[in-house]
């Protein structure tokens, strides 16, 4: 069977069955970029926790249903906008990059480019720099042309290797510049919009499968965590190579993310068995009496 990994969803917005149904599609693992929740937080103990759900209980709930879960640390652009709060997130912030499964520092960069969204930015790209960690790039969804050479711009400023840097949110305007310049050029398949799966199918035939990375993005709005693997099966049905979506779809995201030291195939290839008896916390997945699913090592010997 195929193995996918969605390198940006907002795993904390989901559903069990949205778990199930990503892990019978074949996704193997996901990175959970921080980000923003539709309210904004009004006290850092509220970034602190969310933090703490990433690297905590999201990652246990995914390992429930067979999902290896990562993720990334940053502060968004939208809240980077409350200065006085956005400070002390950034004291908070080196407490978690350093935690087992934090991949890259992120999403960061620009929503509506503001100074406060700039200085935060590349306070953040230090910060980057300092842990050595990549970098993924929250691209802004008004004047994302400009924006986008803006991101770059700056992490070039800053001496980050582009190889080390993620621009994500990508569109026809902006991808051949991100991959000039040497970047990861990151996609979001947006459900019924003009960023479908079919207008990816055609970026990937013009452009090859070379550091593009397909993902869902998929959180509390109208999106698809299966937005990945649906991809790849059109990508497959319109006749582009296996290994190309392969690339795109699962092995750049590793190649990329797994600069970091955190993420390897083994973590997947050779996870325990699915044991939803186990709790974290004393918590666990299931509710009033249901069964818990416990894999024999047998069961996995199909995957
Ligand atoms: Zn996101």
């Amino acid at each position: 069977m195929e193995m996918y990994i969605d390198p940006h969803i907002h795993l904390v917005s989901r559903t069990t069955d949205d778990y199930e149904a990503m892990r019978k599609a074949g996704i193997v693992a996901t990175i959970e970029p921080a980000f923003w929740l539709g309210q904004p937080r009004t006290e850092v103990g509220s970034f602190k926790d969310y933090f703490s759900t990433l690297v905590g209980w999201e990652r246990f709930r995914a390992s429930q249903f067979g999902i290896v879960h990562y993720c990334t640390m940053g502060l968004n652009s939208k809240e980077a906008n409350n200065i006085a709060l956005a400070e002390q997130v950034m004291e908070l912030l080196p407490l978690y990059v350093g935690k087992e499964g934090v991949v890259a520092i992120g999403e960061i960069g620009y929503d509506d480019q503001t100074e406060a969204e700039d200085k935060f930015y590349r306070l953040q790209l230090e910060l980057a720099k300092e842990v050595s960690l990549p970098v993924l790039i929250h691209t802004p969804h008004r004047d994302k042309k400009r924006g986008t050479t803006r991101s770059m711009d700056v992490a070039e400023e800053h001496g980050m290797d582009p190889g080390w840097v993620v621009v994500d949110h990508n569109n026809e305007e902006t991808v051949k510049e991100v991959l000039d310049r040497g970047f990861w050029a990151a996609f979001t398949i947006y459900p019924h919009t003009k960023m479908g799966s079919e207008r990816m199918v055609e970026i990937v035939k013009q452009y090859g499968p070379e550091r593009i990375i397909v993902n869902s993005a998929a959180d509390w709005g109208i999106s698809d965590p299966l937005a990945v693997p649906k991809t790849a099966n059109l990508m497959r049905k319109m006749g582009i190579p296996e290994e190309h979506v392969r690339l795109t779809t699962y092995q750049n995201a590793l190649t990329v993310f797994g600069l970091s030291g955190q993420m390897h195939e083994d973590d997947w290839l050779k996870a325990p068995p699915i044991d939803q008896t186990k709790k974290l916390g004393g918590n666990s997945v299931l509710r009033g009496g249901q069964l818990p699913r416990v894999e024999g090592p047998a069961d996995r010997v199909e995957n």
